[in-house]
C-alpha cells in the first residue's frame, strides 16, 4: 500500500498552499483531488489581503500573484477602509481571481514535485495506532502519518473524523451567476427593500458576473439559469437576454466552524474547518494563513525534532482566529438587514470608521495583519506578525522576509553582533542592525528590540530586551531540540 508521511485530500487554495509549505520542508507529502485539472467553475474568491500576501512574501513569491493582480486601497467592512496607512508592504487588497489564484499556486506546488492523485475523490478517513487510512473512489487505499482535510465545507475528512461543525444556520441566500447578455445590463450595485445587488464585468465587459439577493431563504445548491432570469426580471424588470452561463451557483449566511481542527492524525484547514458568509472576501485568505500555521509544525513532528504535541498549538492558535472572522461576518450581515433601524446602525458605523482609530483597527482585522496568538505576556511584538524590517547584515541589506524563504526559524540580533553565537548549535542565527522603531498595525511605533525569535511563519516567538531569560524555553517549544532546523 502506497505510503506518504501526510496525505491532503483537496487541492484548493488551502490545499495547495499546504502542500508547498511541506514540500519546502523536504516532508514527503500528496494530494488528493476530485478534479481531474485545476480548472475551477466559477472564478469564486476575488482578492488576497495584505497578510495573505506577505506569508507569499515570505517565501519569496508574492511577484508572481501581485503582477496578475490589481491593486486596490481599501479592505470592505461596511463601507471601503482605505488602508495604505497600514505599515505593510503590501497595505492595499490584491484583485485576483480565486482560478488565476489557484493556477499559480499549483504551478509551485508543481515545481516542488508534490504528487497530485487527480480526478479521484476520499470516500473515508479511518485512523490506526500508527497512521491514516484513506480509501478512494476507486476503491483503492492510501495510508500516511497525518492526513489533513482541506476538502471544503462538505469535507468528508471532518465528518468521517466525527467532528462537530457547530453554527449558524443561514438567514439569507444569494444567486451568482456568468453569464453573456443579450443587452447592455445595469453594471454596479442596485440596493432595494430586499438588499443589495450587483452585476460586475467579467473579461473586459463581455460577459457578466451577476449576485442577488433571494427574497425567500433557498438553499438548494444547484439553481438554474431559469431561476437567475426570473430573480433579475423581478429585480430589474428585464433578464437582459441572459445565456451561455459558465457557472450558476448560490451562496448563503450560513457559518459554522469545527469544534477541533485536530483529532489524532487528522486535521483540517480551510473551509473544512470554517464556513461563513462572503461579506470582506476573507475565506481564502483563512484558510491559506491556516495552512501557512500548520505546515511547520506538521513538518517538525514528522522530522521528530518537536513533540506531537506542538500540532495542538494549530488549533489554540488558528480556532480563535476564524471564529473571529465568524463574528465579523455575523456583524456585517446584520447591518447589510434593509430595515430602518438596521440603517440607522450602519450611518452610525459609518461615521466613525470616518475617524482613524476605528478605521486603521478594522482595517488591521480584515486585512490580517492584526492578528497576534496568544503566547503570553510581554512586549507587544509577541504572537504578532514581525515586519517586514529593513536589515543591514554582514551580507549588506536584506529584508527580514528573505530570511523566511526557506521556511525556517531564525533568531534575529539586533544588538552586538555575536551576542546569540551560543545558540547556533540550536537555531539559525542572523546579526543585523535595523531602525530604532517599528510600526506595527494599530499601535504605531514600538522600539526595535535587541533580539527576537521568529518562527517559519512569521509569527514572532520570543523577544529579548535586556536578557536572553525564557530563550531556551521558546527554543523548546517552537524550534524543537534538534539541531535539524539548521539545514
Ligand atoms: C461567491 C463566493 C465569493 C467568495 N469570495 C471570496 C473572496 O473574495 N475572498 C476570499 O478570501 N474568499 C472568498 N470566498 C471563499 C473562498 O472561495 C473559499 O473560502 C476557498 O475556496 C476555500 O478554500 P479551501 O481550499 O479551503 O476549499 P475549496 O476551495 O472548497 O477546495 C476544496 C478542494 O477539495 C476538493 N475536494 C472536496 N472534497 C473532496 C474529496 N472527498 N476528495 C478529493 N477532493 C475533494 C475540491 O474539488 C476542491 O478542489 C468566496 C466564496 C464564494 C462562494
Amino acid at each position: 500500500m502506497t505510503r506518504h508521511a501526510v496525505i491532503i485530500v483537496g487541492g484548493g487554495p488551502a490545499g495547495l498552499m499546504l502542500a508547498s509549505e511541506l514540500a519546502l520542508l523536504d516532508i514527503g507529502v500528496a494530494i488528493v483531488e476530485r478534479r481531474p485539472s485545476q480548472d475551477l467553475q466559477g472564478s469564486r474568491a476575488g482578492g488576497l489581503h495584505s497578510r495573505t500576501i506577505e506569508v507569499l512574501d515570505q517565501r519569496g513569491i508574492a511577484d508572481r500573484f501581485v503582477s496578475q493582480g490589481q491593486r486596490h486601497p481599501a479592505v470592505h467592512f461596511h463601507v471601503p477602509l482605505d488602508i495604505s496607512e497600514l505599515p505593510s508592504r503590501h497595505n492595499y487588497v490584491l484583485a485576483l481571481w480565486q482560478n488565476e489564484f489557484e493556477r499559480i499556486l499549483a504551478e509551485r506546488v508543481a515545481e516542488l514535485a508534490v504528487p497530485i492523485y487527480r480526478g479521484i475523490e476520499a470516500r473515508d478517513v479511518s485512523q490506526h495506532d500508527d497512521g491514516v487510512e484513506v480509501t478512494l473512489s476507486d476503491g483503492s487505499t492510501l495510508r500516511s502519518d497525518y492526513l489533513v482535510g482541506c476538502d471544503g465545507g462538505r469535507s468528508v475528512t471532518r465528518k468521517a473524523a466525527g467532528i462537530a461543525f457547530p453554527g449558524w444556520e443561514p438567514t439569507t441566500s444569494w444567486l451568482i451567476a456568468e453569464v453573456a447578455t443579450n443587452e447592455e445590463p445595469a453594471w454596479g450595485f442596485r440596493h432595494d427593500a430586499v438588499g443589495t445587488h450587483a452585476i460586475g464585468k467579467l473579461d473586459g465587459g463581455k460577459r457578466a458576473r451577476i449576485v442577488l439577493t433571494e427574497q425567500r431563504l433557498e438553499t438548494s445548491t444547484e439553481p438554474t439559469l431559469h431561476e437567475v432570469s426570473a430573480a433579475l426580471i423581478a429585480i430589474y424588470g428585464t433578464d437582459y437576454g441572459i445565456h451561455d452561463a459558465s457557472w450558476i451557483s448560490r451562496f448563503t449566511d450560513m457559518a459554522r466552524q469545527a469544534e477541533t481542527y485536530r483529532d489524532r492524525r487528522v486535521l483540517l484547514a480551510g473551509d473544512a474547518a470554517h464556513i461563513h458568509p462572503p461579506m470582506g472576501g476573507q475565506g481564502l485568505n483563512l484558510g491559506v494563513q491556516d495552512a501557512v500555521n500548520l505546515g511547520w509544525k506538521l513538518a517538525q513532528v514528522i522530522k521528530r525534532s518537536s513533540p506531537d504535541s506542538l500540532l495542538d498549538t494549530y488549533h489554540a492558535e488558528r480556532h480563535p482566529v476564524a471564529a473571529r472572522v465568524l463574528q465579523n461576518t455575523l456583524a456585517q450581515m446584520a447591518l447589510r438587514r434593509p430595515d430602518d433601524r438596521s440603517k440607522a446602525l450602519g450611518n452610525i458605523l459609518s461615521e466613525l470608521l470616518r475617524m482613524r482609530e476605528p478605521r486603521t483597527h478594522l482595517g488591521a482585522m480584515m486585512s490580517g495583519l492584526g492578528v497576534q496568538y496568544d503566547l503570553g505576556e510581554g512586549h507587544p511584538l509577541l504572537g504578532r506578525r514581525m515586519p517586514d524590517l529593513d536589515l543591514f547584515t554582514e551580507n549588506g541589506p536584506q529584508r527580514l522576509f528573505t530570511l523566511l524563504h526557506q521556511a525556517h526559524p531564525v533568531l534575529l540580533n539586533l544588538a552586538e553582533a555575536g551576542s546569540l553565537d551560543a545558540w547556533k548549535t540550536r537555531v539559525r542565527v542572523v546579526d543585523a542592525q535595523s531602525a530604532a522603531t517599528l510600526e506595527l498595525p494599530t499601535l504605531g511605533a514600538v522600539a526595535t528590540p535587541a533580539a527576537v525569535l521568529v518562527r517559519p511563519d512569521g509569527y514572532v516567538a520570543w523577544v529579548g530586551e535586556h536578557s536572553q531569560q525564557g530563550l531556551a524555553e521558546a527554543l523548546s517549544a517552537w524550534v524543537g531540540e534538534s539541531a535539524s532546523a539548521l539545514r
